[in-house]
């Protein structure tokens, strides 16, 4: 293992204090030949972490896992999961080791997680290294995210180990450094709870309660107001991927944080042209992670969630039961809420109301009909509501329907007409669409950088227009199109 460095991570850890339970000790695997590929100077300015300091040698040789960070504290999360709703008891970082926790400058404690720093006592058959693929992907996804607007983890650096990774071909390594607000997700409570381990479970809690939800501290119920602060969130949170087209690909209960924050970027995937049932993981046979079926998928989820903290109830089992019952209940109309509030906000439509909900159902049914690009759609939409292009109505091949449908927007919209900087906010120009992430990967891999750093680049400002940038709107043609994304790992 590398030498001690003096303290340039600002390390202040928590989760290593923790039972032993809950983690295994162990640093990262060295690389032959470690360079950088990208260094997030933003975040680690937010981090407090010397941005010039982090993109050296010195930082490099940390992010790489090739040098021991003084104040870090190696560890391998344990947790467990139901994944496509089978049962694993035993999952964990199999590829990903924290490197200690953080600070960030808004007070709010941020860990630092090294993905594809070889094995762990988690890693089952697997080798714990990652393809520089899956790196460059979760590092221009979740950027794009966090620049939405969506709660996500974030990329701090991106680093090739100049060693090759062997999956059906060999394929360069990489390792990625993954900032989150925490990595505790549903599938660590269900860890403990079907260990039958209530020490640790009340342990998990309180430490979740003291980092997520520390009001909930406070109330005379705090495990209900924890759990009714995951279901808020989670609502929210698939409301907002929904209005944007996007399709998680992973709902595994060991992929939903309690945080709030999207974790997990393997084979998810932002639609282009619309279908609600639509899926691009290779793995998702069924569909069960389907465009549609995601707040389904969520609320499944935190059904585990809410069985695994039912032994720390104080009262009567079946008391416990209809408390959980009623959180979980609460997950249908928040959703609702949120999701509707986004699409009218995208629609530029200012009343509430049945009549407001009905025609977003409507808006989506038109776009599925004919599986238009829903970006662009909505964007066009944006501008000729501007007044700076006409109506889209170029995007329909039944000109009439889209025409009855405009008819019935501009009814719906009242007479003070659609609020366009409410729709301007709320309707990207740009996404990272599934063919141009491709494309970076696979120039990456061929040794050419530029197109995944100006992706990364072009998606800083999602929401506002650039003439320079229009490559970045268009939807893909036949060649380009993916109809399929992969876990990569
Ligand atoms: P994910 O698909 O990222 O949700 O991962 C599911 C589980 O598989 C987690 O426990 C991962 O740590 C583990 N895993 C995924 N890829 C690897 C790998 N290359 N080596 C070891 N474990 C892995
Ligand atoms: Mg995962």
């Amino acid at each position: 293992m590398g030498r001690q460095h003096e303290m340039a991570i600002p390390f202040d850890n928590t989760y290593a204090q923790l039972p032993e339970v809950f983690f295994s000790k162990g640093k990262p695997a060295t690389v032959p030949k470690p360079e950088w590929v990208r260094v997030n100077v933003e975040l680690a300015s937010e981090l407090g972490i010397d941005p010039e300091w982090l993109s050296s040698e010195a930082g490099l040789g940390i992010l790489s896992g090739n040098e021991f960070a003084d104040g870090s504290e190696p560890l391998s999360q344990a947790y467990a999961g139901h994944q496509f709703g089978g049962w694993v008891p035993q999952l964990g970082d199999g590829r990903a080791i924290l490197l200690g926790e953080v600070v960030d400058g808004s007070g709010i404690r941020r860990d630092i997680q090294l993905k594809g720093s070889g094995r762990t006592p988690y890693s089952r058959g697997g080798d714990g290294k990652s393809p520089l693929g899956p790196v460059l992907r979760e590092y221009i996804v979740s950027e794009a995210m966090a620049a939405l607007g969506v709660p996500t983890t974030r990329a701090l650096a991106a680093v090739s180990t100049g060693e090759p990774v062997y999956r059906e071909e060999a394929l360069p390594g990489g390792v990625f450094t993954r900032v989150a607000s925490s990595h505790l997700r549903v599938g660590t409570f269900q860890y403990f709870y079907a260990r039958n381990d209530r020490e640790s479970l009340q342990a998990l809690a309180d430490y979740a309660i003291a980092r997520h939800d520390p009001s909930a501290a406070k109330s005379d119920e705090p495990i209900l107001s924890f759990l009714e602060g995951v279901v808020e969130r989670q609502a929210r949170l698939i409301a907002h991927w929904m209005s944007l087209g996007f399709i998680h690909g992973v709902m595994n209960t060991d992929n939903m944080t309690v945080s709030g924050e999207t974790i997990d970027f393997g084979p998810c995937a932002f639609q282009d042209g619309f279908h609600p049932e639509r899926v691009f993981s290779s793995i998702d046979r069924q569909g069960r992670y389907a465009w549609i079926n995601q707040p389904a998928a969520g609320q499944w989820n935190l059904a585990r969630l809410a069985e695994s903290l039912l032994p720390l109830l104080p009262g009567e089992e079946k008391e416990n039961v209809s408390a959980v019952e009623q959180a979980l209940t609460g997950f249908g109309n928040q959703f609702r809420q949120a999701y509707f509030s986004r699409f009218r906000a995208k629609l530029g439509i200012r009343e509430s109301g049945e009549k407001s909900e009905d025609f977003v159902e409507k808006t989506l049914g038109m776009l599925g009909e004919e599986e238009t690009d829903f970006t662009i759609f909505f964007r066009e939409l944006t501008r000729s509501a501007d007044g700076s292009c006409a109506s889209p109505e170029s995007l329909f091949s039944d000109g009439e329907m889209f025409t009855r449908w405009k008819e019935e927007w501009n009814e719906v919209g009242g007479e003070t007409g659609p609020d366009v900087s409410v729709m301007k906010r709320s309707n990207p120009v740009r996404i990272p669409r599934n063919h141009r992430v491709e494309q970076a990967i696979d120039s990456a891999q061929g040794g050419d950088l530029q197109p995944f750093h100006d992706l990364v680049d072009a998606l800083v400002h999602p929401y506002d227009e650039d003439a320079s940038l229009t490559k970045y709107e268009e939807s893909p043609n036949a060649a380009e199109r993916v109809t399929k994304t992969f876990c990569g790992t």
